[in-house]
């Protein structure tokens, strides 16, 4: 490292509150799939800001999008009504199937929205406030009290107990664990299509199916989290239309914006109708016209350009190229995950990894300790799934 990174990181290390240890780079600018460091070295992305950026840096109708509406009209409140937001709304319902949409800034707060949603849902039916949430454990969905109280993830939560309360925590993929939790006060099942920070696992399609039995015969809510594996990520817009069922509400945000912070709760008319109504939401950022102007763009470049199409089309080379390091490497003891998001699990700390694939011009990220997890952007091409292996087969060596 230079002196003007190694200056610039002690300054960070004196002014942000140490809540992450970061690596030891200072981004500057992105090209392409690739990113600069403030010295000018080259990496090839395959974290793609944690599986924001779908378009990679270089889709210049995008940012032409952000530059026109910055100068045009940056917020507006949400007192008014603006034409990034409505076209935003249209798109995204069209690219779901769902058919309402709040915006909010960020993942954790679709869900804090969804869970208002479900609670309010149940007690217009009976009038309680006791009503639970079925969630599951190593599930992540966000550090806001709400958010954080159903991560199945009990070292992040720990601290900060007591959480919002009437939570309980199933195991995914276990339907007979589901059931066992399910009862008269629950207004909701919650859970990631994928499991993403807690290890990139896919829910299989039994489970999805039963749990939709389970909502529909009592009338409680199915939310989809599908903040990391939605908009084409899995190969499908929203990974939950692979598997024949429709969840009540879902949770969207990273890829939305790619790059400008938004996320979004939307849900069934049914829901719409049935819950949250005016005073009981709101946010005076949320669904901003710059904001709703790059989830416009992104959303009809997704439509037009068949996004998904090109990861079903070249998801499986990089599945392949994987699944022969495996092979190569007895560390790597298992490999799983669905479309542009997989994840290599070792049998140690994968850290000494990713920073020597660092030293070689990769950026790769982890998923708890010991898993190597793959989020690239999304319009990635055999080429770089080859440039990223040889890589990284070499560091794995070392
Ligand atoms: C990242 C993530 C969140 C939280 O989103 P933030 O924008 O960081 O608040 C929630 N759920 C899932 C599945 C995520 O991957």
């Amino acid at each position: 490292m230079g002196q003007l990174m190694e200056n610039y990181i002690s300054e960070a290390e004196e002014a942000l509150l140490h809540t992450y240890n970061r690596y030891q780079i200072v981004l500057d600018r992105g090209e392409g799939v690739y990113l600069y460091d403030l010295e000018g070295k080259k990496y090839l992305d395959f974290v793609a800001g944690i599986a924001v950026f779908a378009l990679g840096y270089s889709c210049e109708e995008y940012k032409q999008t952000l530059k026109d509406q910055t100068d045009k009209l940056l917020h507006t409140s949400n007192y008014y009504y603006n034409v990034p937001a409505i076209e935003a709304a249209k798109k995204l319902k069209k690219l779901s199937g769902m058919d309402r949409v709040f915006f909010t800034n960020s993942g954790a707060e679709a869900v804090e929205g969804a869970i208002k949603t479900a609670r309010k849902y149940a007690f217009l039916k009976d009038g309680k406030t006791d009503h639970e949430i079925v969630a599951m454990n190593h599930s992540f969905h966000g550090r806001t009290m709400g958010a954080l109280s159903v991560t199945g993830n009990p070292h992040y939560r720990e601290a900060f107990e007591p959480g919002i309360g009437n939570i309980r925590f199933a195991d995914y993929n276990d339907i007979e664990s589901v059931k066992k939790l399910v009862n008269d006060k629950t207004c909701a099942i919650l859970l990631e299509t994928v499991q993403g920070e807690g290890g990139l696992t896919p829910a299989t399609e039994e489970f999805l199916k039963e749990i939709r039995k389970i909502c529909d015969e009592k009338d409680i809510l199915m939310i989809l989290d599908e903040i990391q594996c939605g908009m084409g990520r899995t190969g499908f817009d929203f990974a939950w239309q692979k598997y024949g069922v429709k969840p009540d509400v879902m949770t969207t945000a990273k890829a939305l914006g790619c790059g400008v912070p938004v996320g979004a709760f939307l849900m069934t008319e049914k829901v719409g109708t049935h819950s949250l109504v005016a005073g009981d939401h709101g946010t005076t950022y949320g669904g901003n016209p710059l904001a709703c102007a790059a989830v416009n763009k992104v959303c009809e470049i997704f439509e037009r350009d068949d996004i998904s199409g090109h990861v079903r089309e070249v998801s499986p080379y990089m599945w392949d190229k994987l699944e022969e390091l495996k092979a190569k490497h007895p560390k790597i003891k298992e490999h799983r995950g669905a479309g542009f998001m997989q994840g290599l699990v070792f049998e140690e700390p994968v850290a000494p990894v990713i920073n020597k694939a660092l030293e070689n011009g990769l950026i790769l990220i982890n998923a708890g300790s010991n898993i190597l997890r793959f989020v690239p952007p999304l319009v990635i091409e055999k080429k770089h799934v080859d440039e990223m292996v040889s890589i990284l087969d070499k560091c794995i060596e070392d």
